[in-house]
Formats: C-alpha cells, sequence, structure tokens
C-alpha cells in the first residue's frame, strides 16, 4: 500500500483519505521502535569514551516554523503535509527575534517547517533577522514558488539576500517523483530556473538537499555535485553552489514506511554499521538550538520531532549559559547522522 502519493492543493483529499487510514505513531511509539534496533547509540559514544554530548557553540538558531507544507513526501520527518495547522504564532516569532538580538554568538537563523514561508509571519521573521544582521536561511520545497500567493517570494527572498537551501531527491525525474509526489520534479525545475534568473546560483547563495530514495546511503557528497551539476546544467541550464546529501532519518512516516515494509531492522542495521566516529565533533546538535513552532527548545529537528527530551527549555525562558551546559539527548536514530560520511543540515559532516 502506498502510504502518501501526490501532494499539492487540489490533491488534499486524497491526502485526508490516505492518513484516515494510516495510523499515525506517537513519539512513544516512534521510540519504543528504535529502542528495539539492534545497538544502542549512547553505548556505542560511551565505548568511544563518551559519556555525555555537550554543545560546542551557538552559531546557528535553527527555527522550525510550523508542519503546514504543500507537499506530503514520504520521507519527511516533520510529518508534515497541506492538513496540518501547527504553525508559529507572531508571538513566539517576537520571542525568538528577542534571544537572537541578545545573543551574539548567533550568526545565522535557519528557518525550516514543513514550507516555511507558508507561515504567515514567514516575511517578517527574515526582515526583522536581516536587520539584526544575522545570515538567514530559507529551507525551500521549490514548489511553493508556484503556490497561491507566492508569486513574489523569489523576489523576496534575493532583496533580503537570504540563503536557500532547497530540496531536490534527485535529478531524474523519476526518483524526485516517486518519493515527493507526481509533478514535484518539473515544479523544481521551474522554480530553480526562476531561482537562477534572479541571481541564485551565482551572486546568492544556492544549495541543494540530495537524501537517498532507497535504503542505502549516500553516495559521496563531492561526486554526486559533480553529478547534479553537469546534469542540471545540460538538461535544464540549471546551475547552483553546493550539493548537501543527508540520510533519510529513522522517524516520523519514513519509520512509519520501514515498519510497514518490515525493512526497519536492515536499515538500522545499516546506519549502525557505519557508524563513524569522526563525525562526533560536527554533529549539528552541538553548534545550534532548533525552536518548535509552539516555543520549546531542542536540541535538533530530530529531536523536536520526536520532542526529545520532552523540551529542553522554553523561548520564554531561554537562558544562554543553561543551554551551553545542557547534555544533548540521544537516541538509536541519532545513528542516522553518524552513519557514513555524516548527516547534517549542511551535508556532510566528515
Ligand atoms: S519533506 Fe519537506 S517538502 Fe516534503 S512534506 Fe516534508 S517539509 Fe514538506
Ligand atoms: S539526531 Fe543528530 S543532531 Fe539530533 S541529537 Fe542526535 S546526533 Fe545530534
Amino acid at each position: 500500500m502506498r502510504l502518501y502519493s501526490v501532494t499539492c492543493g487540489a490533491e488534499d483529499r486524497e491526502i485526508k483519505k490516505q492518513e484516515s487510514i494510516v495510523p499515525k505513531l506517537t513519539t512513544a511509539e516512534q521510540m519504543n521502535q528504535l529502542e528495539a534496533a539492534s545497538h544502542d547509540f549512547p553505548t556505542r559514544l560511551k565505548e568511544r569514551g563518551m559519556a555525555q554530548l555537550k554543545p560546542l557553540s551557538l552559531k546557528t538558531f535553527q527555527i522550525n516554523v510550523g508542519k503546514v507544507c504543500n507537499q506530503a513526501c514520504h520521507h519527511c520527518h516533520v510529518d508534515a503535509s497541506p492538513i496540518r495547522t501547527e504553525s508559529m504564532d507572531r508571538a513566539t516569532i517576537d520571542k525568538c527575534l528577542a534571544v537572537i538580538a541578545e545573543v551574539p554568538d548567533i550568526e545565522v537563523v535557519d528557518i525550516t517547517g514543513g514550507a516555511p514561508e507558508l507561515n504567515p509571519h514567514f516575511r517578517y521573521l527574515v526582515e526583522q533577522s536581516r536587520a539584526l544582521g544575522k545570515h538567514v536561511i530559507d529551507r525551500c520545497n521549490l514548489t511553493v514558488l508556484e503556490e497561491p500567493g507566492q508569486s513574489d517570494l523569489g523576489v523576496f527572498l534575493a532583496r533580503n539576500q537570504v540563503e536557500i537551501i532547497a530540496s531536490l531527491p534527485h535529478f531524474a525525474q523519476s526518483r524526485t517523483d516517486a518519493q515527493r509526489g507526481r509533478g514535484v520534479h518539473t515544479k523544481s525545475i521551474r522554480g530553480l530556473q526562476f531561482l537562477n534568473s534572479l541571481g541564485y546560483g551565482d551572486r546568492l547563495p544556492l544549495h541543494l538537499v540530495y537524501n537517498p530514495t532507497g535504503l542505502f546511503l549516500s553516495a559521496p557528497q563531492q561526486q554526486l555535485e559533480r553529478e547534479f551539476k553537469e546534469s542540471l546544467a545540460r538538461r535544464y541550464g540549471i546551475s547552483f553552489h553546493n550539493l548537501y546529501c543527508i540520510n533519510n532519518m529513522p522517524i516520523s512516516r519514513f519509520l512509519d514506511a520501514l515498519l510497514r515494509s518490515e525493512k526497519f531492522h536492515e536499515f538500522m542495521d545499516l546506519l549502525v554499521n557505519a557508524f563513524n566516529p569522526a563525525t562526533i565533533e560536527g554533529l549539528m546538535c552541538r553548534h545550534q538550538i532548533s525552536v518548535g513552532y509552539d516555543g520549546r527548545l531542542y536540541d535538533c529537528d530530530f529531536n523536536q520531532m520526536l520532542e526529545l527530551p520532552a523540551a529542553i527549555g522554553h523561548i520564554d525562558d531561554f537562558n544562554y549559559t543553561a543551554i551551553q551546559r545542557r547534555e544533548i539527548a540521544l537516541a538509536n536514530h541519532c545513528f542516522g547522522c553518524t552513519a557514513g560520511a555524516g548527516s547534517s543540515c549542511g551535508g556532510e559532516i566528515a
């Protein structure tokens, strides 16, 4: 059975129908499943002499502004879709901005979702963050550029010199559409061509994110980047700066799919066997904080989706010293970040 298929606009009804017949795993159920993996991540770290994992910096302030998305991709770790309603309100965004203004260590405001641009306060957050002198990243799914009311989105992002990190699972249409929905590749290509026309991929930073479309780890980033650049330039005249390769994480919708296909243990063994200690220093949780749509704070977007721990605090009572002294919450999904060359919001780690 397909869990989710095509994803946008008029097909909301199809998604609703599918969601109604697909039980969603609670975070507690996900944690129970993850604990059944053959190896334990905290134990693996202890074997390497690391009883705890501590933050090293707070360079990046990542804000997940909500679960609303115009797509509903098979692998989505946020469980985002057009029928989700969770969205960060203006008051919470203002509290985030107050923290960003107060903490000079924060250099980057990394805005994610869902499709973050669909949050009604997205542009306010971008403009205010830029006014504070911060570098802003928009994690863009590309198809959102064609959503109603977003025709000026690209121009807005360019005017504010926002770095765009755009998802494109593969340059091949069949592989992208299989993961993200029928027609997504065509829209994504149009989106990239439009961004190129605004200077993205040249004077403005445009990076693509690749994630495997099967039960395997990514090929080396440099090699895939060459293939993406050559193929997208030759077929569509598209240019971009870097390709970031990330592993699929065994949580949320992807975990559900693994369990239903009885591939969970096979995939976890793949991650465990590819454990690479050289990734530990650069794990993204050691250099950032992640804020949920409701203002709760987490080590990373993955821990946020697992509500791990229940919260390390709330934006209401942000305490820089406590945040930097915290112990990062680890569980077996962390094997997804340490497999192979590692995996983070910025691609390979080691
Ligand atoms: S993977 Fe990205 S584009 Fe796809 S449903 Fe999730 S948030 Fe939306
Ligand atoms: S999932 Fe990755 S980034 Fe998050 S806490 Fe685990 S190792 Fe760190």
